[in-house]
């Protein structure tokens, strides 16, 4: 894609050169202008290409953020539910997705566990891999 304001800059310029310039200086520098102009374009094209695919993937995690994401701010996220602080990042207390209380700790094994009789839901994790999964989470959001 062409750049309209390098275009014409680059045609002021081989008129300034065409007016004051030195004959050999005028071709040789003309020529570096545009492939310099040649290249500025295709990495714009790179760029602009980039951003469509960036919004695009953007658009479909927004997407999938908001199906996860109840109203009540619990989000579902690795079989159990965590829930978003007000200021930015989750608790890091783990709920169960079908009683939304919080899950208890088997203290030897440390795995997690539903203490409601009627539910005795079972995540398969222990509490130390949910709270390292939840640092990676939240290093990966604070990554630009
Ligand atoms: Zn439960």
């Amino acid at each position: 894609m062409k750049i309209p304001i390098l275009a014409d800059l680059l045609d002021k310029v081989e008129k300034l050169v065409v007016e004051h310039g030195s004959a050999g200086a005028q071709s040789k520098h003309i020529a570096q202008l545009r492939d310099y102009i040649e290249q500025l374009e295709k990495e714009n094209q790179r760029l602009e290409k980039a951003v469509v695919k960036l919004s695009a993937d953007l658009a479909e995690a927004s997407k999938q953020l908001a199906r996860h994401t109840s109203t009540d701010g619990y989000v579902e996220w690795k079989g159990v539910l965590i829930r978003r602080l007000p200021g930015g990042g989750y608790s890091d207390t783990p709920y169960c997705p079908t009683c939304k209380l919080p899950l208890s700790v088997v203290p030897r094994t440390k795995h997690l566990f539903c203490n409601r009789e009627e539910c005795g839901y079972l995540p398969h994790m222990s509490i130390v891999v949910f709270r390292e999964h939840l640092r990676t989470l939240e290093t990966a959001q604070h990554e630009p």
